[in-house]
């Protein structure tokens, strides 16, 4: 029997970016509020002699536990889905900072196209330009209204930036400059020119100096160690929760962290939550914690698993394309090219995790697609994060995969090799998306989330386009080889290629459609947030962070509003009354 405990204002479940920021936003407000998070705490101490490739980056020292934990996957519904027991395509977070530990720090704003991308679509290219099975919707929000929160995000970050010409609109300069340019970033931007093309400097959360928030909390400057992806900054120079929001909550005396804490039910009677169910992952004791707003911060794959697990909102069936729990599920389609040169060395070993030149010439609608057969596109970049001695071994595709020429080749191109690469965007479709698996269950004796997700026929063109774009910027820039990554037939969720899971819990303007309004407010339940990059309809060009982060911001905002005054806090239309 769970032990009943005081009922607090708020409980986020998981304390990552989006978990630190809601604690931080009500905390500041002299709310109390709990955070429960199922991993260990974390800070910059404990990342001192981080520097083990092996340990963090081969092991995933700093990631979800998969022998508690994990999720099945299928390529399509008639397929019977199996466990990962390895993490491999993707590597969800655990303890507190979540992921917001150990990601890179690239961080973006979403295109106004983004958030209105079906009437804008529409708009451009007649209805329904890519087919009906396409389930592409806006986002019940414009970039002009989300715009405050992402400079608001911004600020707690520090972010360092330049001017990007082809991007979304700025109000405001970002807080520090760019990063440092590079050899290799400087011949990216001189290619890229040559094809007429915008390049600039990627925005960055590995701060290019010393910066205070305005909360006070202070962010140091990179050291370009090469250890970012993967690994905490033990300089506390990458932005984290655990440097930035997280402190900010803990210093105003009303919040409350508890870790080892996994949740594993919302609590609800009548259309109302009432707090949350977690088990202590070290003595097995249940508690529940009841609380006035329960909000979901426990990303993407956890803030649908609970929903679905208790009973909120409508599942979504992808046969009468129904229901809004699970719908929209998108990945990120990493298309590029590298490029080999035979005689020019490059300092590929030094570098950090938002370290790039970017160009955004091919995302978004910033360029025609009236005779392509695909929307949408992504950014085109050149990152140097710091080639590692384990993982790091590039070759071109007809080399041994052992041997003397194998040996030869490898000792050639490490530092000889160069890549550019697109975070391309992801269009919805209706067969795939996020249910609770029928066979499999977790170490708590809950089911597990159960994946069902294959590329369609957008993303392999957008794949094709984008690596070709990315072999020409390379051949300008004077590679002898340049090889075009390829798609395969299937999605394989065994090799890694990002952690941007999107979807799941999506915003929107109509309760038919979506799942939460653009307060992140539950239309089905007035007191449940749903925070994160759950909410996404679609998921963009970009690293998705900064969204999110904007998107938390926006939703502090409607929690602080809803215990004002209570309700809904947006009038639901009707998609029919959408124009
Ligand atoms: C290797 C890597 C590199 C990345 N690089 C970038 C980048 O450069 N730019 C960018 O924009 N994004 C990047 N990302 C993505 C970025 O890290 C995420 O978008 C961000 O961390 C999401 O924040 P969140 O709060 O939604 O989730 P998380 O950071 O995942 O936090 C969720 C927390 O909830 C906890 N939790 C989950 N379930 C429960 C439960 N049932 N009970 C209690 N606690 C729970 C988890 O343990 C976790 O700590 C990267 C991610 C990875 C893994
Ligand atoms: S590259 Fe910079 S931000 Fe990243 S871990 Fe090293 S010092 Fe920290």
């Amino acid at each position: 029997m769970a032990k009943k405990l005081d009922k607090v204002v708020a409980v986020t479940v998981g304390v990552g970016w989006t978990g630190g920021i809601i604690a931080a936003e009500l905390a500041k407000e002299g709310l109390k509020v709990v955070g429960l998070e199922r991993g260990e705490d974390r800070s910059t101490d404990d990342f001192q002699m981080i520097h083990d490739e092996y340990r963090y980056a081969v092991r995933y020292g700093l990631m979800q536990d998969v022998s508690k934990e994990t999720i099945t996957f299928r390529n399509n519904p008639d397929e019977h889905a199996l466990p990962m027991r390895q993490l491999g395509s993707f590597l969800p977070g655990e303890g507190v900072g979540g992921a917001g530990i150990h990601w890179n720090g690239q961080t973006w704003r979403f295109l106004p196209y983004d958030l209105e991308i079906k009437s804008k679509t529409d708009e451009a290219y007649g209805k329904d330009k890519l087919g009906e099975d396409y389930t592409l919707q806006d986002w019940g929000i414009t970039y002009d209204e989300l715009e405050p929160y992402f400079y608001q995000f911004e600020l707690t970050t520090g972010l360092s930036g330049e001017e990007n010409p082809l991007g979304a609109p700025r109000e405001n300069d970002y807080p520090t400059p760019p990063m440092k340019s590079t050899p290799i970033l400087d011949r990216f931007k001189e290619a890229a020119k040559n094809l007429e093309l915008h390049p600039f400097q990627m925005p960055s959360a590995n701060l290019s100096e010393k910066y205070e928030n305005p909360d006070g909390q202070t962010i140091n400057a990179c050291q370009y160690c090469g250890y970012c992806e993967r690994f905490g900054c033990e300089y506390g120079a990458k932005t984290s929760p655990n440097i930035t929001v997280i402190p900010t909550a803990q210093k105003t005396g009303d919040f409350e962290l508890r870790t080892d804490s996994n949740v594993v039910e919302i609590l609800h009677e009548d259309g109302k939550a009432t707090g949350v169910r977690y088990v202590d992952v070290k003595t097995g004791e249940e508690f529940d914690q009841p609380a006035d707003v329960v909000i979901l911060t426990s990303y993407v794959l956890n803030n649908t698993r609970l929903l679905l697990e208790s009973e909120l909102g409508r599942p979504y069936d992808p046969e009468t394309k129904d229901g809004v729990i699970g719908k929209n599920y998108c990945y990120q389609i990493t298309a590029g090219a590298t490029g080999y040169f035979e005689d020019e060395k490059f300092n590929t070993f030094m570098g950090a995790g938002a370290l790039g030149a970017t160009v955004d010439d091919y995302n978004g609608d910033n360029f025609d697609h009236t005779d392509l057969d695909f929307i949408h596109g992504g950014t085109l970049s050149i990152t140097q994060t710091g080639r590692r001695p384990i993982e790091s071994n590039p070759v071109p595709k007809d080399t041994p995969s052992w041997g003397k020429e194998f040996k030869a080749k490898s000792l050639q191109y490490f530092n000889r090799s160069l890549s550019v690469g697109s975070e391309g965007a992801s269009m919805p479709h209706r067969n795939n998306y996020l249910s609770l698996d029928p066979d499999y269950k977790d170490a708590y004796g809950s089911p597990l989330l159960r994946l069902t997700y294959d590329f369609t026929e957008q993303d392999k063109n957008l794949y094709r386009f984008m690596s070709e774009r990315a072999a020409e910027i390379l051949k300008e820039m004077g590679a002898d080889i340049v090889e075009q990554n390829e798609i395969s037939e299937h999605y394989d969720i065994v090799p890694y290629q990002t952690t941007h899971n999107t979807g799941g819990v999506i915003m929107g303007a109509d309760p038919e459609t979506s799942a939460v309004n653009n307060y992140l407010q539950m239309w089905d339940v007035d007191n449940l947030f749903v925070v994160g990059a759950s909410a996404f309809a679609h998921n963009g060009g970009y690293n998705p962070t900064g969204t999110v982060g904007a998107l938390a911001y926006r939703a502090a905002e409607g929690i602080l509003k809803y215990l004002d005054e209570g309700g809904q806090l947006v009038q639901a239309k009707k998609t029919s009354q959408l124009v």
